[in-house]
């Protein structure tokens, strides 16, 4: 059966011709095994490999693994790299470097349970959605004694050890990828490996315990991942002079606050809530006045209570056990405790209208009477702060009465700041108990782990966040994979002229010129009363059009154009969200309380406010002023760019190779656009432009040597591979002869390996 299949193949990508034609003719007179192979795109996006029957110059006839036979455009095909380059351990050592090869060679290995490829300096992680046999004692053992040499976690953070000791230089593993791809995994698996170099005094079992205690905190069931962090983490991890751990330092970035409230259907907020719902004792249940979780309406909302295979329950008890192992005593874990049923029973409080302008009182009912005992308040205090609102009008001070809709808004903005206000103190409470505050004089290694790039079909303020940051950080990587990729170059004293790189200055900019950039044009309309989600897309229109980053959308919405691809937001709530405003009636009620974490949070946000009078955000007109979410965002980034800048970096790139969160599925389209999202196709891009195939003179002419046809006259290594090169008519400027190694082009390497095999 022969089919014309001219259209779905992707003609554009390849430098691949069938020079040697005659090769191609007679492929069967090498066997089965050396049949030449192909890769051609099918009408469905995806990559088959197929075997070359006939080739006739512009036209070849190709047969696909299921019988299938196709005609083809000779120059739609990519060849296929020999079979001895199959499952490689880094995407570097392809002779032909594009999409189907590199899509099939994590492919391979991935069928294998190998999830760990190296390409170039990055390590890519496929999540392998099971167990997989690559961990624990003897893998790690087999790592630090320098046993094992295969791409791993445990291989990047020994290096990281390594590079600290021997450069006496703080090092940074930055690990980052889509929701679901295995971020959070892999930074614990590197901590048990940084963890198995003992510190003493348990200090490393200590830093392994913050885990279950973040996550139960921090993460959530998403449709995207069962356990997604919604904040992101910074975990410094402090070395003595002796080279052992001596404590570390966790520093947390923009925690989901809206999900406390509100979480779209099948997904939950944050684990601790049910954990603590199902696995309460009895005495703190009748204290607390505990209910199930589905009395909750924060959580009986989005009609998911459960995970499958997780029992809440149990997980309660290791979250307690983990808060012991961090010195969290019994009596701050009661008040964390009383601190999570009152936000849960803040859901359930009620309001009654009291007059025909929709004024409303507080329900007294058990809802509202368990928040006041559990803060220590009386229940008229919270009535007026949840019901009313002091104003000072010209010098003049008055009460204002809320609105149905108001009295919400007001009682679930308290109800995200306690929770916010607490995660906050708990991180605080941890950077205490592992010696945050010691002074250092050793080295460390920090482990990033932090959301990934997000293109949703409806993007809002917490995306825009997201993708700023991811921005940032793709600078950083871009940057520093450029710089070691030619310094190997000059090191190795070839000729090279040094590359300049298509970096994503123009986005950043967009995002942070000032006046006239996204972060201060936001500001600036969150300062104004009047000012609506409205008519900030318009400012943005009208000010920015002309960027070529930017898009005016219809509407509210607006477009960027991320090194990643282009994001649509809608503006729906940026102002809200970026103001953040917690009305100073409520930071009153919260001091005037008597149990002591409210006063301390309080406190907290008291000073927050002042920091910031000479900050550039004000909102007028409001008591309360504070830095606008963005901004200190932005501060915090910068921070941590400046943090990282200091460090040798060590990239791992995680992968979800489906979106069923299921072993053994292996989605092509799926891993492509995240290999690209991430730009691992970027770093392999650059690398083609430059020499990405390298090898030893010696091993190249062990390798090649009996290909020569004539002997030649010198054996030492370097004239044995220019005779190679001069036989094979490698083209001068497609490699280059460095003091040590060989330096070639992609592909060269490729027609060497093919006659190699074919002899
Ligand atoms: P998010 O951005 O939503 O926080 P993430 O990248 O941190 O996502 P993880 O929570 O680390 O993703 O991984 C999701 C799930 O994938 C894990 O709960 C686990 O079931 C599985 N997983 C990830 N990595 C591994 C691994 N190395 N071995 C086994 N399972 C893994
Ligand atoms: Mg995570």
């Amino acid at each position: 059966k022969l089919e014309e299949d001219a259209n779905g193949v992707d003609s554009a990508s390849s430098g691949f011709s069938f020079q040697n034609e005659s090769k191609w003719d007679d492929h069967s007179s090498y066997g089965a095994k050396k049949t030449l192979q192909a890769w051609c795109k099918l009408s469905n996006g995806d990559w088959a490999l197929g075997k070359v029957l006939s080739s006739s110059g512009s036209e070849t006839v190709i047969s696909l693994p299921q019988g299938k036979v196709l005609k083809l455009r000779t120059e739609s095909l990519l060849p296929a790299n020999p079979e001895i380059l199959n499952g490689v351990d880094d995407l570097m050592q392809l002779s032909y470097l594009h999409e189907p090869s590199v899509l099939y060679n994590l492919q391979y290995r991935y069928d294998q349970d190998i999830i760990y490829t190296k390409a170039g300096p990055v390590l890519i992680a496929i999540n392998p959605f099971k167990k997989v046999q690559l961990y624990g004692y003897d893998f790690i053992e087999g790592y630090k004694r320098q046993k094992m040499d295969k791409p791993h976690v445990y291989a990047i953070a020994d290096a990281a050890i390594c590079e600290m000791k021997r450069d006496e230089v703080n090092q940074s593993i930055i690990i980052s990828g889509e929701s679901g791809a295995g971020k959070t995994e892999t930074a614990k698996i590197a901590m048990q490996y940084l963890a198995s170099l003992g510190g003493g005094s348990g200090i490393e079992y200590e830093i392994l315990q913050t885990n279950p205690i973040l996550e139960a905190f921090g993460n959530a069931k998403t449709a995207r991942n069962n356990n997604s962090s919604r904040f992101g983490k910074l975990i410094e991890i402090h070395f003595g002079a002796t080279g052992r751990i001596s404590g570390a330092t966790i520093q947390t970035f923009l925690l989901e606050k809206s999900r406390v409230v509100q979480c779209a259907d099948g997904e939950r907020s944050y684990h601790i809530f049910y954990q603590f719902c199902a696995g309460a004792p009895k005495s703190l249940r009748e204290k607390l006045n505990l209910r199930k979780a589905e009395y909750y309406k924060y959580l009986n909302q989005s009609s998911c209570c459960s995970i499958a295979g997780v029992d809440d329950s149990e997980m309660f008890f290791t979250v307690m056990e983990a808060m012991n192992v961090v010195h969290i005593s019994k009596e701050d874990q009661d008040t964390v405790f009383a601190m999570l049923a009152a936000v849960l029973w803040l859901g359930n409080i009620s309001f009654k209208v009291i007059d025909n302008e929709n004024h409303i009182e507080v329900v007294s009912d058990e809802g509202a009477n368990t928040v006041a005992r559990l803060l220590g308040c009386s229940f008229d205090s919270l009535n007026m702060a949840l019901s009313t609102r002091k104003m000072t009008v010209r010098n003049e001070k008055i009460v204002q009465k809320l609105t149905l809709e108001q009295a919400i808004d007001t009682r679930d903005a308290l109800a995200k700041s306690i929770y916010a206000s607490l995660f906050d103190w708990i991180v605080e409470q941890i950077n205490i108990s592992l010696g945050a505050g010691k002074r250092r004089t050793g080295r460390s290694i920090s482990i990033l782990d932090i959301y990934g790039f997000e293109s949703f079909t409806k993007n809002s303020f917490e995306q825009f966040c997201i993708n700023y940051a991811n921005e940032r950080l793709q600078q950083h990587f871009n940057r520093h994979l450029f710089k070691l990729e030619q310094e190997e170059y000059i090191e190795d004293g070839i000729d090279w002229k040094k590359v300049h790189f298509e970096d994503n200055k123009d986005c950043l900019n967009l995002f942070e010129k000032k006046p006239l950039g996204l972060l201060s044009l936001l500001d600036e309309e969150s300062t104004f009363p009047n000012a609506t989600d409205l008519t900030f897309a318009t400012k943005l229109k009208q000010h920015l059009d002309s960027n070529p980053c930017f898009k005016g959308e219809r509407g509210k919405a607006f477009t960027v154009c991320h090194y990643a691809g282009e994001v649509m937001y809608d503006t729906s709530g940026f102002l809200e969200k970026n103001r953040d405003l917690l009305h100073v009636d409520l930071i009153q009620l919260l001091a005037a309380c008597t149990c002591n974490l409210p006063q301390a949070f309080a406190a907290k946000m008291l000073v927050q406010s002042d920091d910031s009078t000479s900050g550039p955000f004000r909102l007028s007109g409001a008591d309360s002023q504070k830095l606008s979410v963005a901004t200190k965002f932005k501060g915090e980034l910068f921070q941590l760019m400046q943090r990282l800048e200091s460090t040798t970096p060590h990239f791992i790139r995680c992968i979800k190779p489906n979106s069923l969160q299921q072993p053994g599925i292996y989605e092509q389209g799926l891993v492509l656009s995240q290999l690209k999202c991430c730009g691992v196709l970027e770093v392999v891009r650059i690398s083609r432009s430059g020499y990405p195939t390298r090898m030893t003179h010696q091993k190249f002419a062990r390798r090649y040597g009996f290909l020569l046809l004539e002997s030649v006259a010198s054996k030492d290594p370097l004239s044995v591979s220019i005779a190679i090169l001069q036989q094979f008519n490698i083209l001068p400027d497609m490699y280059q002869v460095g003091y040590t190694k060989l330096f070639f082009r992609t592909g060269q390497i490729g027609i060497l390996e093919d006659t190699r095999n074919c002899t």
